[in-house]
Order: C-alpha cells, then sequence, then structure tokens
C-alpha cells in the first residue's frame, strides 16, 4: 500500500479555484452585449452594472428611429456612471498617494472613475482575462496605466500587499461569490480606518425566500444573489463595521424603465428585475463600511 505524502495538495487552477469559477470566467470572457459595448464606446467609460436617478423620458419622443437610438443609449449611460459616480464619492476622501483595489472590476470603468475623482493608484482584479486585457488597453490608451493597473485575478485570494488600500469596493460582483471569502480578503487588504462600499442586488428577508424573480435572475447570469441580513453578519465577522446603508431600489427604476423600451439594448432580463424590485422581494442596497 502506498501512503500519500500528507503535505501534497492537488494543484488548484489559479485564478479560477472551481468549476463554478470557471464558468463564470467563460460567461464573462464570450459576453459582448451591445448594452455593455455601446454605451462604453461614448466616452471609453466600459461599466457592467446597473444606473440610478431619474431619467430624461424626453428622448422617447424622438421620431428619427437612429437618432432615438443613440439618445437613448446615450441616457442609460449618464445613469449608469452616475451610478459609479455616487460609489466613488464614498470612498473618499483620498489622495494620489492612496491605492484601491476594485473586486470584480469588469471591464475597467470603476477604477478610471475613482482615478479620475481621486488621482489615486487603483488596482482592478478580474477573473475574466478578456476582460483585464481590455480594460488594460483602455487605461492605456488614457495614458494612466502608471497608476491604474488591472489583473486577471481571483478576488477571493488576490495576492495584493496586506493593508496597502486606503479603500476597496465590489459594485455588482458579490453575489458571484461566498461572502466571508470575499471580505476576508479586503479585511486583509484594507489598512485600518480604509473604507469598503458595495452596491449590489439583493434578496430582501422580509419577503421571505428569494422570490422566483430573484431565481430567475440567478439562473440568468449564473449568480447566487445574496440576502440583505448576510451582508451585515459577514461584515461584522470581517472587521467591516457600516457606516451608511442606502437603498437604491427606487433610484434604480427608471433605469430599468428606460432601459426595457431600448430595443437595440435589451437582453431579456429587464422586466424580470422590474417585478422583482416592485414585488418587493429584491433590493438595490449601498453598504459603505470602515475597516477596523
Ligand atoms: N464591477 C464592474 C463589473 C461588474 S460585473 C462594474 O461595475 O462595471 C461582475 C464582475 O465580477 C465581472 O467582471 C466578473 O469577471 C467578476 N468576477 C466574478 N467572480 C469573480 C472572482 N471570483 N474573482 C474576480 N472577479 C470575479
Amino acid at each position: 500500500m502506498t501512503v500519500q505524502n500528507p503535505g501534497t495538495t492537488t494543484a488548484v487552477p489559479i485564478p479560477a479555484q472551481s468549476t463554478y469559477q470557471a464558468r463564470i470566467a467563460d460567461y464573462w470572457n464570450r459576453e459582448h452585449n451591445p448594452v455593455n459595448l455601446e454605451l462604453g464606446k461614448i466616452d471609453d467609460l466600459y461599466h457592467h452594472h446597473y444606473g440610478i436617478g431619474d431619467a430624461d423620458w424626453s428622448v422617447l419622443d424622438e421620431t428619427d428611429a437612429e437618432r432615438r437610438r443613440e439618445l437613448v443609449t446615450a441616457e442609460l449611460h449618464r445613469l449608469e456612471h452616475a451610478q459609479a459616480e455616487l460609489l466613488a464619492t464614498h470612498l473618499g476622501p483620498l489622495t494620489p498617494a492612496d491605492r484601491v483595489f476594485d473586486a470584480g472590476c469588469g471591464r475597467g470603468g470603476g477604477s478610471v472613475t475613482a482615478h479620475l475623482r481621486y488621482g489615486c493608484h487603483a488596482d482592478g482584479v478580474t477573473i475574466s482575462a478578456k476582460q483585464a486585457e481590455f480594460a488594460a488597453e483602455q487605461a492605456r490608451a488614457r495614458g494612466i496605466d502608471d497608476k491604474v493597473r488591472y489583473h486577471h485575478r481571483n478576488m477571493l485570494d488576490t495576492g495584493l500587499a496586506t493593508g496597502a488600500y486606503a479603500a476597496s469596493w465590489n459594485n455588482e460582483s458579490t453575489m458571484y461569490v461566498e461572502l466571508d471569502l470575499l471580505f476576508a480578503e479586503h479585511a486583509r487588504l484594507l489598512r485600518r480606518g480604509g473604507r469598503y462600499v458595495v452596491i449590489t442586488g439583493c434578496y430582501n428577508d422580509t419577503y421571505g425566500q428569494a422570490s422566483r424573480e430573484v431565481s430567475l435572475i440567478n439562473a440568468h447570469y449564473i449568480c447566487d444573489i445574496h440576502p440583505r441580513s448576510e451582508y451585515f453578519r459577514a461584515m461584522a465577522r470581517h472587521r467591516l463595521v457600516p457606516a451608511h446603508v442606502e437603498d437604491l431600489t427606487a433610484a434604480t427604476i427608471p433605469y430599468w424603465e428606460l432601459r426595457k423600451q431600448a430595443d437595440h439594448l435589451v437582453t431579456g432580463i429587464e422586466d424580470t428585475f422590474l417585478t422583482a424590485y416592485k414585488n418587493g422581494s429584491f433590493q438595490y442596497l449601498l453598504i459603505v463600511a470602515d475597516r477596523v
């Protein structure tokens, strides 16, 4: 009988550490939705998240079909960018010497937004190699690649320097991971007194369990939306103390109402989001926390 050396473990491929994570990487490597690319092209700020704020409905009155599409695209982009700016305001104050960590950075718009606001260094991490390359190319084209860097890594095990970050965030990327593993990594990377910000869809505990719509959203994106309560439990376990909580549900509904009418951009999930928000089973939440 051969006794295996107990010190030997099976090699785990990094950054995808599980079959699930490999599927997520595949999904984002293949993703070319016009709702992400057409909006980003406007000013080279690529956001893969939803919008907030009042919509300018007059864009729908345009009678020329081509022009109407352009106006709707620009308006949706404005609302998505407003969401990124809201998140960025909560990261500060920061100085150009500070470093921030963008967990699940997509095509990179959030890190650029933070850098433009504070002049800070940014490290964005995505499990998709394609996204990391795309985002890095954008930073090069803007001439900010000395301060804004993108990495093809796992946000649960980034390999980035302990305590080196003044602020960090997840913008619509927490539903792909276990919160305990994620917050342990943020707590490790953030210096004491550092800021953590999350914007996420979560299911509403007062509704009960996840609704049919929440389950449909999970199936659509291959994710696992957490209940609201789980965020606070997991933060408390990982030295993250909430300082500000904001329910953005009402603020995101105009974005979805407008997007629903954008035939050139819809992905098919629009009605499900609207029903979920309106029946109270789903919430769009901002949490700002201090690392103690
Ligand atoms: N925060 C970005 C993108 C949100 S989309 C924005 O606001 O535009 C979700 C992102 O999470 C994708 O970029 C996906 O690659 C990333 N992601 C999911 N699981 C991940 C993991 N384990 N490690 C790193 N990135 C991950």
